[in-house]
């Protein structure tokens, strides 16, 4: 199997050319073709399997896809991951995969000085990743609005739960619009994510790597 097999747009091949990858991995394989459908997905997969590029990707195309010139900016897609390291992480992963698209993402994280992440706000971009704090904390200060989300991530659903942020995500979920594409990744199902999955997820694809 090879990228361009999952159908995936030339400025996106051309930017995995760059980062030198050569075949999809399991969890690519199984996830971007589900992702692109506009389906929901539960991931089941730890660190390392390559899941990140698995929802970057199919996110990134589906934007990019749908970019009219005029519109102005909103945010489409948010991903919501437990630690700063994580975001980080992850945003670099969209700036590298979308280097040839015209999405335009960036990160927010708490622990530091909220005004550049605030500049880069209010720049425009479609694609958030953020922790939960400082996103309720910009949400509250009316920096942030989630109204036009289409794509919600949450990203180490395990690690959140442990991490005691399950509040703060049922503070967002309902500030979210109801039609909207979910991809839940998590290394491990108990039953407390399993059933907030059923709560959230519409009729899900169960991807287990
Ligand atoms: P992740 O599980 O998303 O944290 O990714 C783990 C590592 O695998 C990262 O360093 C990625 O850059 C790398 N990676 C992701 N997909 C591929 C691929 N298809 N081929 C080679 N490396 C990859």
């Amino acid at each position: 199997m090879t990228f361009r097999e999952l159908n995936i747009s030339e400025p996106i091949l051309k930017a995995l050319v760059n980062k030198k990858y050569e075949t999809p991995t399991p969890i690519q394989e199984q996830a971007i073709p589900v992702a692109l459908e506009g389906r929901d997905l539960l991931g089941l997969a730890q660190t390392g399997t390559g899941k990140t590029a698995a929802f970057a990707i199919p996110i990134i195309q589906q934007l990019d896809q749908q970019m009219s010139k005029n519109r102005k900016r909103e945010i489409q897609a948010l991903i919501l991951t437990p630690t700063r390291e994580l975001a980080i992480q992850i945003d670099e992963c969209f700036r590298d995969y979308a280097q040839y698209t015209s999405v335009r993402h960036t990160v927010i994280f708490g622990g530091v000085n909220q005004r550049s992440q605030v500049e880069q706000l209010q720049s425009g971009v479609d694609v958030l990743v953020a922790t939960p704090g400082r996103l309720l904390d910009l949400i509250n200060q009316k920096y942030i609005s989630l109204s036009h989300i289409r794509h919600f991530v949450l990203d180490e659903v395990d690690r959140m739960l442990d991490m005691g942020f399950v509040h703060d995500i049922k503070r967002l979920l309902p500030m979210l619009p109801k039609q909207k594409q979910c991809l839940f990744f998590s290394a491990t199902m108990p039953v407390t994510i399993a059933n907030l999955s059923k709560s959230i997820l519409y009729k899900p694809v169960r991807i287990e790597v």
